[in-house]
């Protein structure tokens, strides 16, 4: 059982993105197995039903693939709830994704954001008309088109819905969603493994590149110099290229000029924080996708309070929903979501909170120099806390894995990713030092 479990994680750890796949598959445990049925545990009712929804499909797919038989697959409620609840207030996204698929190409599209579910918006009208322009024909008009505004208002979105109405019209097309983060570690590899000429050639066969968050290249001079190459050759094919950052090319800190100058060659649209009406216009059309009744006064509550970020309205929604899926919980009070809600009701975006002071937090709280957080000292009163302090950058800021190594002296991004998930584990197994990492958080975000 456990076996047959692990390979269909690996499976879909491999087919999902990273956010995903910890947010709706990590958290289920084999319980039991026979050549009928898997069962398999889930901390909540919510989740479980959102699982069922999404990938039950897919679970089954492989649970035969890997079994030979025809497998049911079944859920019961664990009695985790709480860690669940941690863990998930913690989590900045929460989207479940499907990856859509091209016969021969791997896309990287997910199939969940299209221009359909999209709301069209004041703050957004501009960006989602050239968006859809550019769908209807690529490579024509709009080319390359630069979509800006700050974060979690939608740009990812439309950069994917893009990508599902080009692959409606032409199932084959070549289109390819990428963070430039990844952009820049594919490169890497391909230098260490010596495939450059492999990575240069998938680039370059692409008929619509979809390059998210270009912002995070701003002094990498390499990545620069490959993108750089990599667009004036898809640009010469007359092939589309779509760009999002989180600011306008001349504001992106060491941009090579020429970069520049090539991303202010096509259209520039920006994307603006949305009103009143269209929060609630975003919520009421997310609310469609869950089977519990939210009320319009909740929706409207929700829309009120949360102003400068959609993601952050998504989020709100989604403990919303975790909290009426619950046995007993039909209703919900704008008393009661005012708890609920808490400290998603207080914009911590606008805190500014940086590596700087979580460094500073966690030093006080482990009682260390903030100055060991740099250093290559290894001994475990020291090492420890350092661990805690990436694990927390991690999560509260929108820092990279690279990012965060050089604020800690310098070290590898794999460094960071070993020292999450060593905390992640400790959080997962140990309550304790869960409620101490919640207070410490508090102190952070005072
Ligand atoms: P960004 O890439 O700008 O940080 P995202 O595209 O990831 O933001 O959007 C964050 C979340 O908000 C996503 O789940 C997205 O579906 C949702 N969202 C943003 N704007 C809209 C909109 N106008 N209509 C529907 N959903 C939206
Ligand atoms: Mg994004």
């Amino acid at each position: 059982m456990e076996a047959l479990w692990r390979r269909i994680c690996k499976e879909m750890e491999h087919e999902l993105p990273d956010h995903a796949y910890d947010d709706w598959i990590k958290p289920l445990k084999p319980v039991s197995l026979d050549d009928k049925k898997l069962v398999l545990s889930s901390p909540i009712k919510f989740h479980a039903n959102w699982v069922k929804d999404h990938y039950l499909l897919v679970l089954k797919d492989l649970a035969k693939k890997f079994s030979g038989n025809d497998i049911e697959i079944e859920f019961t409620l664990s009695d985790r709830k709480d860690s669940y609840f941690q863990e998930k207030d913690h989590k900045k996204k929460l989207v479940p994704l499907f990856v859509s698929k091209n016969r021969d190409f791997n896309t990287n599209i997910h199939e969940s954001f299209t221009f359909e579910n999209f709301v069209v918006g004041e703050s957004n009208r501009l960006a989602h008309a050239v968006c859809t322009a550019v769908a209807q024909s690529p490579g024509t008009a709009y080319n390359p088109l630069f979509i800006y505004g700050t974060v979690g208002l939608g740009k990812t979105h439309l950069l994917h819905a893009i990508g599902n109405a080009v692959l409606k019209n032409k199932k084959r097309a070549r289109i390819y969603y990428t963070p430039s983060e990844n952009f820049g570690n594919e490169m890497i590899e391909a230098i260490q493994g010596k495939t450059m000429d492999k990575f240069r050639d998938k680039y370059r066969k692409i008929d619509v590149l979809l390059i998210d968050d270009v912002q995070f290249l701003g002094g990498k001079e390499m990545m620069q110099e490959e993108f750089f190459h990599t667009f004036n050759a898809l640009y010469d094919a007359s092939k589309q290229i779509v760009i999002s950052s989180d600011r306008p090319p001349t504001e992106i800190p060491n941009l090579e000029n020429r970069l520049v100058n090539r991303f202010e060659m096509g259209f520039l649209g920006d994307i603006q924080i949305p009103n009143l009406e269209t929060r609630i216009a975003i919520l009421r059309e997310k609310r469609k996708t869950f089977s519990v009744k939210i009320s319009d006064e909740i929706i409207s509550f929700i829309a009120e309070r949360i102003k400068s970020n959609v993601r952050k309205l998504e989020g709100a929604l989604k403990r919303v929903v975790a909290y009426l899926s619950l046995e007993g919980h039909s209703d919900l009070t704008t008393d009661v979501a005012e708890q609920l809600l808490g400290n998603l009701l207080t914009d911590i975006e606008e805190k500014n909170i940086n590596i700087e002071l979580i460094q500073k937090k966690v030093a006080e709280h482990y009682d260390i120099r903030v100055a060991d957080m740099q250093s290559k000292k290894k001994p475990k009163q020291i090492a420890f806390p350092r661990q805690v302090a990436m694990y927390l950058s991690r999560l509260l800021t929108k820092a990279s894995l690279p990012e965060i190594g050089n604020s800690f002296g310098g070290r590898d991004h794999t460094t960071v990713m070993y020292a999450v998930s060593q905390i992640q584990k400790q959080i997962d197994k140990d309550r304790s030092f869960s409620r101490n990492m919640d207070l410490i958080i508090k102190k952070i975000k005072e």
